[in-house]
């Protein structure tokens, strides 16, 4: 079906990209490296980047080497350190816009609000907030998994007349400077804001319900001379990056294949805390009751310090509720703040909102899901919503290596989706249920028995029934060789009519 000027709709493209994080970007480069040029990316904020324009916390970084989080088709000779810092890293993500002309297909302040599958026209038409509409033949979601900030529900947490904001929405122009400061959750984002704050505050609450796993931090900065060589002689960057893959890809033997191997890894975080934290009594609060690898293995080599300042609390029994200017624990301690800080982490059970995705017949993508749980198959496709593909989808996260390699996986499983419905003619791709069990049925056998699951926590990696629906149990060479070729015995396809437009 041709544009249809009634809708007000902008010309129908070929691919609409929700999204210009890793995964849109990546995508988007792919597109028209295929000389594919009809498609938008839409973003709700003002800026490309996603997670690493949003998260300007003082000390946020990656925790996967610089060397490897990053695109395979876009190395950065130029990364200052081993682990990048954020700005370094959204630089990097402008870069990549600008280099590939990206940004004239962006449409910004686009907040999706719905996308819903046109079975008469085969077209995904997608509205946005401010009542833009947009049509696609492929709908591809790079909306993130840890994109929404998860707010936690505490009694009186909206009633707090102090300051509070999200690690996520760090509010840069409050100054922290001599103020009595909370902060909730020891989770990734904590361990790197909380040193950057603790010698600027006059003191310190930090409520943790599970401490983190903590293993020391391989960083350094990079020197003028690896620089030059790394862009000088391209392939010794590719050298370093093809070692520090192998080296992280060992980690699954511990995680997947046998979890035994962890406890090795555990004396080493134990050692850690010894050194960094002279107190037994902060050690024993600091000392995880779970095997390490369970929740995400965390890395920092000022965490510990910092906590061992004497303007620093570690509060272990639960915040029970907020009060106009304090903190209440479950032990009925009141404890006065000027400010709150969440670093509560994302609502990652969610890859896509309820009410975003409608499929076939008008499915919520979350009703496919009411049975089961959140599945799909390569991560990436689900039944019954035809011509749509999830980056980043349901166990596709890693605790082991950069979730750029899962994320340019799908991507060219995607393209080569497109690719074939272009060579084939065909209208519309729809996964086969069939397959799409069997898959999920395999991966959930194997995370079972992983220590996500055995561990003994309770983490953001399983759903409430207990599923791990985000982790990939296994090699990333394995899920790499799965998403190699898109297989259309796999799916249930239509072929294109002669008054149909094509992919
Ligand atoms: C602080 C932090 C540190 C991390 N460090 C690492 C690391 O070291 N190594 C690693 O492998 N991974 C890390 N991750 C995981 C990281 O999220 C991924 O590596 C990667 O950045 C995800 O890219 P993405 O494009 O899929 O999603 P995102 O970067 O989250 O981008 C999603 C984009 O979609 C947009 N969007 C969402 N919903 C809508 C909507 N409805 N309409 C329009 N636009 C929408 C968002 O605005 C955003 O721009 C980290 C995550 C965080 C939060």
């Amino acid at each position: 079906m041709a544009f249809d000027t009634r809708r007000g709709e902008e010309k129908q493209m070929s691919v609409l990209i929700i999204g210009t994080g890793f995964s849109g970007l990546g995508m988007a480069v792919r597109l028209k490296q295929a000389g594919i040029e009809d498609f938008v990316l839409l973003e709700r904020a003002q800026g490309v980047g996603g997670t690493w324009r949003d998260n300007r916390y003082p000390g946020c970084a990656c925790d996967v080497q610089s060397h490897l989080y990053s695109f395979s088709f876009e190395l950065n000779p130029d990364w200052t350190r081993m682990f990048a810092q954020q700005p370094e890293i959204e630089r990097y993500l402008q870069g990549v816009a600008d280099k590939y002309e990206l940004l004239p297909h962006v449409r910004f302040g686009a907040n999706v609000s719905a996308a819903r599958w046109d079975e008469a026209a085969a077209l995904w038409r997608v509205t946005t907030q401010d009542g833009r509409t947009f049509a696609g033949r492929v709908l591809v979601s790079g909306m993130g998994a840890l994109s929404n900030p998860a707010f936690p529900k505490i009694p009186g947490l909206a009633d707090f007349k102090g300051k509070l904001f999200h690690s996520a929405q760090w509010d840069h122009d409050y100054d922290l400077k001599g103020k009595r400061v909370a902060v909730i959750g020891t989770g990734a984002s904590a361990i790197q804001f909380v040193p950057q704050i603790v010698p600027k505050v006059a003191h310190l609450d930090l409520y943790q319900r599970t401490p983190p796993w903590i293993m020391p931090k391989p960083d350094r900065p990079i020197s003028a001379f690896e620089r030059k060589l790394f862009r000088l002689l391209p392939f010794t960057q590719k050298l370093m990056r093809a070692g520090l893959y192998a080296f992280l890809e060992t980690r699954v033997l511990g995680f997947v294949v046998n979890p035994k191997i962890m406890t090795l890894v555990q004396k080493t975080a134990q050692r850690h805390m010894k050194r960094q934290v002279p107190d037994p009594e902060l050690r024993r609060k600091l000392t995880p009751d779970y095997t390490i690898g369970c929740k995400r293995v965390l890395i920092s080599d000022d965490y510990y310090p910092a906590l061992t300042q004497k303007h620093v609390d570690v509060i272990t029994s639960d915040v029970s509720e907020i009060r106009a200017n304090a903190v209440v624990t479950a032990d009925g301690t009141v404890r006065e703040v000027d400010a709150i800080i969440l670093g509560t982490g994302f609502t990652v059970q969610d890859p896509v909102p309820r009410g975003a995705i409608f499929g076939r017949g008008g499915k919520d993508l979350w009703d496919s899901w009411s049975e089961k749980g959140v599945e799909a198959y390569l991560g990436t496709s689900v039944h019954g919503f035809p011509n749509f593909f999830m980056l980043m989808g349901p166990n596709t996260g890693l605790g082991h290596t950069s979730q750029v390699f899962m994320i340019e996986s799908q991507i060219r499983y995607v393209m080569d989706c497109i690719r074939t419905m272009r060579s084939q003619k065909l209208r519309t791709v729809d996964v086969r249920a069939d397959v799409q069990k069997r898959f999920n049925d395999k991966v959930q056998g194997t995370v079972s028995s992983a220590i996500w699951n055995s561990g003994g926590c309770k983490s953001w990696y399983l759903d409430a029934r207990g599923r791990n629906t985000t982790i990939w149990p296994g090699f990333t060479f394995v899920f790499r060789n799965k998403t190699r070729h898109f297989k259309t015995e796999k799916y249930a396809v239509e072929a294109e009519t002669s008054s149909a437009t094509r992919a």
